[in-house]
């Protein structure tokens, strides 16, 4: 590693995504700060305002103007909290990068244990909740069906109850960087780079103030991302359903025959007919959607529209600041040039 070029450089940067969270953002930046400076290393703070609507952006750029280690990119809309810490990551400067919510959910006295597991040497720190406060019963069963659904059925390795609150050293980082898939899963993409990873439980606390904003229909598109990104089991079932069916029908032909050969006139019964013509229909249907659903992402990634615009960055340095929005997919030669690999 360069060491002049590290010498300004932080040691830790945190990612903070923020959509509306007014209400928690002074006392979450309280709490960063009491824990980050027990660190006694130099640390910055990049929170990625993704649209909001209320005064979240004026509450950061005002943090910023007072302390030079609050970054903030404001985003041109609302792309999603998944983008959102994408942004952060290619703009993270620290020899460890941690992510976590506005929301203090996920506590920040909890990045202490991580950090202690990054300086034994692990790549990977990701906290697994073992319990989860303030949360609709609905959401516990769903999220928990969730990861189980998703272990069973991933290509990769995704850790059970892990969310995306976790540390990642820069090599980690810079690896995710490269991948620059449009319907990102983080935590899977986490899991499929590899690399020394070990979990940190805790207790997630309730939101401190406002709401959730991972309503229902997030959630599920967030699901569907996860499994259509990393698993083609749904696609393949298509073929299982085939080959079950077929094998049904071959069935009743040989049946029609027997009963025709031996003197019993014709089947009876146009419901039964009917009901496995629609139920045939919609089965076919179905498995049309879940191929569309593929061609979907197919066609997201041809047409490789930049993951996200910055409106305004502030408190970075000259070189990072985009007077001229800079692109920020694909070829790694137009990222910044903090972003290229050390
Ligand atoms: N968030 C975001 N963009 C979005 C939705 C959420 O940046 O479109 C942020 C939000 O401000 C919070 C984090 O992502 O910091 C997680 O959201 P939330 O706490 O509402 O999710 P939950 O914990 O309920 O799953
Ligand atoms: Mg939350």
């Amino acid at each position: 590693m360069n060491n002049l070029a590290n010498g300004m450089r932080p040691v830790f940067s945190v990612v903070i995504p923020v959509w509306n969270e007014e209400e928690v953002i002074p006392v979450l930046y309280e709490r960063l700060v009491q824990t980050m400076d027990s660190t006694g290393e130099r640390w910055e703070v990049i929170f990625v305002n993704d649209g909001s609507r209320d005064r979240s952006l004026e509450l950061l750029t005002d943090l910023s103007r007072r302390d030079a280690r609050v970054k903030v990119l404001n985003f041109s809309r609302n792309f999603g909290h998944q983008i959102a810490i994408t942004a952060g990551f290619d703009y993270a400067e620290g020899d460890a990068v941690i992510v976590m919510d506005a929301d203090l959910q996920d506590p920040p006295e909890v990045l202490l244990r991580m950090i202690a597991k990054w300086r034994e040497g692990y790549d990977v720190a990701y906290a697994v909740r073992t319990k989860r406060m303030g949360e609709t019963r609905f959401k516990l069963w769903t999220a928990s069906a969730f990861y189980r659904l998703i272990r069973y059925i991933a290509d990769v390795d995704i850790p059970l109850d892990a969310g995306d609150f976790r540390l990642m050293d820069r090599k980690v980082v810079l690896a995710m960087r490269q991948l620059r898939e449009k319907n990102r899963f983080m935590r899977g993409l986490s899991s499929w780079v590899g690399f020394k990873q070990v979990a940190v439980e805790y207790e997630r606390a309730a939101r401190y103030a406002g709401e959730t904003k991972y309503p229902l229909r997030k959630m599920l598109r967030l699901a569907n991302n996860a499994i259509t990104s990393f698993s083609h089991v749904p696609l393949q079932l298509a073929m299982y359903t085939g080959f079950f069916f077929a094998g049904l029908a071959g069935l009743g032909i040989v049946i029609a025959i027997i009963l025709r050969l031996f003197g019993h006139d014709t089947l009876t019964g146009q419901a039964t007919t009917l009901v496995s013509v629609l139920f045939l229909g919609g089965v076919q249907l179905i498995f049309l959607g879940i191929i569309g659903e593929y061609l979907g992402r197919i066609y997201d990634e041809v047409k490789d529209r930049p993951l996200y615009l910055i409106a305004d960055a502030y408190g970075f340095d000259a070189a990072a600041k985009p007077d001229t929005p800079r692109p920020t997919h694909g070829d790694r030669q137009a990222a910044p040039e903090h972003v290229q690999p050390v």
